[in-house]
């Protein structure tokens, strides 16, 4: 049977892109795939052909040799995975998602001397301890260098010895058709060395698991979200390869008091209606401890009092954001009978004035009677 030419059964151009090539093999896989058409020959055999086509244009050797030399390229010899393994389907599907949606091939290629992982660390804080920094200690469970074997993975007194298979290279050469590929060592997974008689505390690995205790110093005015990097203080890499870095995220609890925006404070404060009506100097909490804010008479609920420099100073810079302070009008409760009846005389007092004593209710009402009168026009 000849085969057709790669490109054409992908239906892509010689010089599709890799991103043209996946997209064209994940449409086409998805259509002719078996398992959406059962017992359907043809079908089976398109996919087969797809499978392979993209198996040689998606690696760039392999697209480069099949460009030189056509079909020729990969005749002789048995290049694996050719798309005629036969039965196992299931398999040839995950194999698609594996190479689309995953790493894909090559990832491997450079996996000597592999760093560590880095950690990330939540850490729970006050607002307190968020906005004035704190040292604490935290306990991170993470790999660490084995001291035994000071991280080689080898015995005492051993050595590890370099890979005869590859000669320390981690890659070997297999030839395909006219084509050489290069590959991750068999023998030694890529790492170049063997190690003969392994260390017994962490079994060849150089590392071992253990529950670290650090200190970390927040610095003042971090905020939810903030990271803070502790380089070389993740997980230890294998065979002694350098560590990986841990992040401490901050998460800062919520306050009964303060809400933070950014580096502004916003609170709300009671004030009583006469204080309010009258003006008066009330105390306003504020985490270095209350201080007096005056307000002016005439007051309305709702109103956001600014207090300079009484927020947050900023973890990036040199500023310190505000307070705001919002006065919360209270009505007042348990009123004895001369309390109630003083706020009766008031009350008629008021109503008799002809001055304006309600500005919202005033403004209200106007309002209200607008909204009617233009309805009726
Ligand atoms: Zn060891
Ligand atoms: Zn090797």
């Amino acid at each position: 049977m000849s085969k057709r030419d790669y490109y054409e059964v992908l239906e892509v151009s010689k010089d599709a892109s890799e991103r043209d090539i996946k997209k064209a093999y994940k449409r086409l896989a998805m259509k002719l795939h078996p398992d959406r058409n059962a017992g359907d020959k043809d079908k089976e055999e398109q996919f087969k052909e797809v499978k392979e086509a993209y198996e040689i244009l998606n690696d760039d050797q392999k697209r480069a040799a099949f460009d030189q030399y056509g079909h020729a390229a990969f005749e002789q010899g048995g290049h694996g995975g050719g798309g005629h393994g036969g039965g196992g389907f299931g398999q040839d599907f995950g194999d698609i998602f594996g190479d689309i949606f995953g790493g894909g091939r090559g990832g491997g290629r450079q996996q000597r001397q592999q760093r560590g992982s880095d950690l990330r660390y939540n850490l729970d804080l006050s607002l307190e301890d968020a906005v004035r920094g704190k040292t604490l200690e935290i306990k991170v469970p993470t790999y660490v260098s084995c001291e035994p074997c000071d991280g080689s993975g080898a015995k005492k007194g051993t050595s590890a010895k370099s890979c005869t298979t590859c000669h320390g290279h981690g890659q070997v050469q297999m030839r395909q058709g006219l084509f050489a590929v290069q590959q991750t060592c068999p023998t030694c997974s890529g790492k170049g060395k063997v190690i003969a008689s392994p260390c017994t505390s962490c079994r060849g690995q150089g590392r071992v698991e253990k529950t670290k205790t650090l200190s970390v110093k927040i610095p003042p005015g971090v905020d939810t979200g903030d990271r803070i990097r502790l380089s070389g203080e993740g997980e230890a890499g294998e065979h002694g390869a350098p560590a990986g870095d841990l992040y401490v995220q901050a998460n800062v609890r919520d306050h009964k008091i303060f809400v933070r925006d950014e580096n502004n404070l916003y609170c709300e404060v009671p004030i009583s209606f006469t204080t309010a009506a009258l003006g008066g100097e009330i105390e306003v909490p504020t985490l270095e401890g209350k201080v007096k804010l005056k307000i002016p008479k005439e007051t309305q609920t709702g109103k956001m009092f600014r207090l300079r420099g009484k927020g947050v100073k900023s973890v990036r810079s040199h500023s310190i954001g505000d307070l705001m302070c919002k006065v919360v009008l209270e009505t007042p409760v348990n009123l004895s009978g001369d309390q109630a009846d003083l706020l009766r005389q008031l009350d008629e007092k008021m109503g008799k004035s002809t001055i304006k004593h309600s500005p919202k209710e005033t403004g209200f009402f106007d309002g209200v009677k607008k909204f009617f009168d233009d309805l009726k026009s």
